[in-house]
């Protein structure tokens, strides 16, 4: 069979140039990627195989083995997992199929220094092409189970690779690093050195719940006396595979969650928080949820994969596993083990199993009244959730009746009260004024934009609080929403606005019956200007400065919410 040449899609080889001229300065990952491959290959196996009684696999065996070659400067990663058929390998390793990759790439463009893209790095994650920020070839050799044929892959990561078909491959992968030469300025990179693979793995995989094993170096002094290093020596198990979500909370260090989190979510940042649950009883699971730091870049694209990953007695059952999640809460990762599952469950039985109906609330409850604990306790970690879920987390008022006060009380606004930090729904009631009857908002493209409404002027004349509210959501939870506290929203700029106390309001209503008398010619004339354009022209108490302005009756759709349904095609 010949060798064919390819080459890389233009996004793959941008970032493989990047990961050649390593602007990563934590190489150790690129390890912490590949096992993470090895452990999905190997779930995806196992699955399959119990799925499938015809797929004629090995499973007795399912292992990670890391082998260090000093002579040759090698590094080998193998799994018997599922491994790739010949076209997986072209899709899946010499393309990048994640949709937010063209946006991440300008971003890295244009980020300004090397901290700045190391975040941004760390945002995207680049698993598999991480190889590179210490090889200079990398070769994959993999055969997909039931499958006789399998495949090499090479690279040295210039914009081409190699496809050849092999015909005595084994089940799985494995993936050999040619280590670029030694940099004897910084022996901390010796990635020969099996003290160093194990350090590595320590940190970084130790809670992948298969064994990842690694050949025993032959002591150096014994190879010296007996002059043999022919005895197969006992691998070593290097990781403690202990399920993080069933041991308890002080045996395990932050650090730990965070490794796990990275391994689940593929991001390379610490999350934002980690939320443990353990429910005894009749029907008992446990959960491990992570609220990531930075929000996917496609959150809010169609198809974006949401949920956890559903386990069954530490067996790995699916990743997304939407059953378990509101998809207002689709940015939250993490890991749900339950004992008293059919290893066999699909997604159709999940969504209709009354047991995992209660999980789903419990689960939804437990993020909810973390966020708000999260607001009094860490201020500032509440400050980058909401900036970058908050979007998110209010579309849970268009479809959780249930948990609307607890969305609520998880939310806030920004506000005319404060130039700078937002508000609790809370905290504007109580500083509500004397005979004010509403939470008043104006919603809009933006805080400035609002500011500069006409709507607002008696508001501000009057000292009374607005809401400013800017997201493309608000045009829509705001009309679902019927009160807070007894109190209803209300937009400063539909319908009559009556402000002030009782007295003011029967005096200005003479006032304003007087001037209607004294305006009625005007008035029916511009009506008769505008025709078709408005319902009615009247006199308003709600302008300070401007002359005129246009406003919506109580009930109408607002003319933001009116762009919206025209873009969704309504
Ligand atoms: P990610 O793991 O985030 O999907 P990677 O770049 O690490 O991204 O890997 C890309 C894809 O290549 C994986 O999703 C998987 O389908 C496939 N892959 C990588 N390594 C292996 C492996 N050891 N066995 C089987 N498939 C693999
Ligand atoms: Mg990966």
């Amino acid at each position: 069979m010949p060798t064919e040449t390819f080459e890389f899609q233009v996004e793959a080889r941008q970032l493989l140039q990047m990961m050649i001229h390593s602007i990563y300065s934590n190489k150790d990952v690129f390890l912490r990627e590949l096992v993470s491959n090895a452990s999905d290959a190997l779930d995806k196996l196992r699955l399959e195989a119990l799925r499938d009684d015809s797929l004629g696999a090995d499973v007795s065996d399912l292992h990670i083995a890391i082998e260090a070659d000093k002579q040759a400067r090698t590094l080998t990663v193998r799994d018997n997992g599922i491994g790739m058929s010949n076209d997986e390998v072209v899709q899946l390793i010499g393309t990048i199929a994640n949709s937010g990759t063209a946006k991440f790439l300008k971003e890295l463009k244009e980020a300004e220094d090397s901290a700045a893209t190391e975040g941004l790095i760390g945002q995207f994650g680049v698993g598999f092409y991480s190889s590179f920020m210490v090889a200079d070839e990398v070769t994959l050799l993999t055969r997909r189970a039931g499958e006789s044929q399998g495949t090499r892959w090479t690279s040295t990561g210039e914009g081409t690779y190699t496809i050849e078909t092999v015909d005595d491959a084994p089940q799985g992968t494995s993936v050999v690093l040619r280590l670029k030469p030694e940099d004897s300025e910084d022996r901390l990179y010796d990635y020969t050195s099996a003290w160093k693979i194990k350090e590595i793995v320590k940190r970084y995989s130790d809670f992948i719940t298969w064994p990842i094993k690694m050949a025993a170096e032959p002591a150096a002094d014994a190879e010296a006396e007996d002059g043999s290093d022919d005895a197969p020596r006992e691998p070593e198990t290097l990781n403690s595979m202990k399920a993080l979500w069933a041991r308890s909370r002080d045996e395990v260090t932050d650090d730990e969650y965070h490794e796990l989190y990275k391994h689940i979510s593929h991001d390379w940042n610490d999350p934002l928080e980690t939320i443990r649950l353990q429910a005894e009883g009749t029907f008992e699971y446990q959960a491990l949820l992570f609220i990531p730091a930075h929000a996917p870049q496609d959150m809010f694209m169609q198809g974006y994969k949401r949920g956890v990953q559903l386990y069954v007695k530490r067996v790995f059952i699916m990743d997304d596993c939407e059953a378990l999640m509101p998809p207002y809460l689709r940015f939250v990762k993490g890991v749900v083990d339950a004992q008293d599952l059919s290893l066999n469950v699909s997604r159709e039985i999940l969504q209709q199993d009354r047991q995992i109906q209660l999980m789903h609330r419990r689960l939804a409850k437990k993020v909810l009244s973390t966020v708000k604990e999260m607001r009094s306790a860490a201020p500032e970690r509440y400050t980058t959730f909401w900036r970058e879920f908050g979007a998110v987390l209010k579309e849970g008022l268009l479809s959780d009746f249930e948990n609307r006060d607890a969305i609520l009380a998880a939310s806030s606004f920004a506000t005319t009260h404060d130039k700078d930090g937002p508000t609790t729904l809370a905290q504007y009631v109580e500083r509500m004024k004397d005979g004010q009857e509403h939470i008043f908002y104006l919603t809009g493209e933006s805080r400035q934009a609002i500011e500069n409404s006409p709507h607002m002027e008696a508001f501000q004349a009057r000292g009374i609080e607005v809401l400013l509210l800017t997201d493309p959501v608000d045009e829509v939870w705001v009309d679902a929403v019927p009160e807070f506290d007894g109190k209803q929203l209300r937009s400063v700029a539909k319908g009559e606005v009556d402000l002030g106390t009782e007295e003011e309001k029967k005096e200005a209503g003479t006032e304003r019956e007087k001037q209607q008398e004294e305006f009625a010619g005007l008035l029916a004339w511009m009506t008769g200007r505008l025709g078709e354009d408005v319902k009615e022209v009247r006199l308003s108490s709600r302008l300070t400065v401007s002359p005129a302005c246009v406003v919506s009756d109580t009930d109408d759709v607002t003319p933001a919410l009116a762009n919206m349904f025209r873009a969704m095609g309504q």
